[in-house]
């Protein structure tokens, strides 16, 4: 069994129920278990076009899929939510990150783990420290030492709505 942490966002859409429809479905795969959920948070695009805010959480789960199964699994369910890969960074119904998987460390044309990006946004380690703050990232050490080197204003949490495990 595998601990893996996957970052989940949305700003296209009813934002709250695309999230909801990823930790569903992950949630009640066969292969995956002890899903645990974030907060939802409310954060500024960073790239891409003018687009409007994102609600982003992160999910931590074990696994007893490979990586390459579980980004399978998570590019299914973004297909489900109807993503369209329309313009780099654009604005999407659904995104699922693979943030971590194991103490694995992937460089494959498909699959890249420790994901490049983590250690430079906020909207992905602030919402990952809430649920597991003595994570610990291959390569790059402790999470709460990347979350303590990030600006965090641009990461709001929404304590009105909360994702459910069921
Ligand atoms: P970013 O990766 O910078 O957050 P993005 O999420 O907008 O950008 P996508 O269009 O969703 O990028 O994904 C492009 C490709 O990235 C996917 O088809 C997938 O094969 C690849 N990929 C590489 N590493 C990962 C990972 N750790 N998690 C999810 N997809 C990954
Ligand atoms: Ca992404
Ligand atoms: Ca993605």
């Amino acid at each position: 069994m595998t601990k893996a942490a996957l970052s989940i966002g949305s700003n296209l859409g009813n934002r709250f129920d695309y999230l909801q429809a990823a930790v569903t479905a992950l949630a009640e795969h066969p292969s995956i278990f002890g899903l645990v959920s974030s907060s939802i948070y409310e954060t500024k695009p960073i790239g891409g076009p003018e687009q409007d805010d994102f609600f982003n959480a992160v999910l931590v789960l074990e696994t007893n899929l490979t990586a390459l199964e579980l980004l399978d699994l998570v590019q299914n369910i973004e297909l489900a939510a109807q993503r369209k890969r329309e313009i780099k960074w654009g604005p999407r119904t659904l995104d699922i990150d693979i943030l971590t998987f194991g103490t694995d460390q992937i460089s494959t044309e498909k699959l890249n783990v420790p994901h490049p990006q983590l250690s430079s946004r906020a909207f992905v380690l602030v919402p990952w420290f809430e649920i597991d703050p003595t994570a610990e990232v291959s390569g790059l050490g402790k999470l709460v030492g990347l979350v303590d080197a990030v600006s965090k204003t641009d990461v709001r949490l929404n304590s009105q709505m909360k994702l459910v495990v069921y």
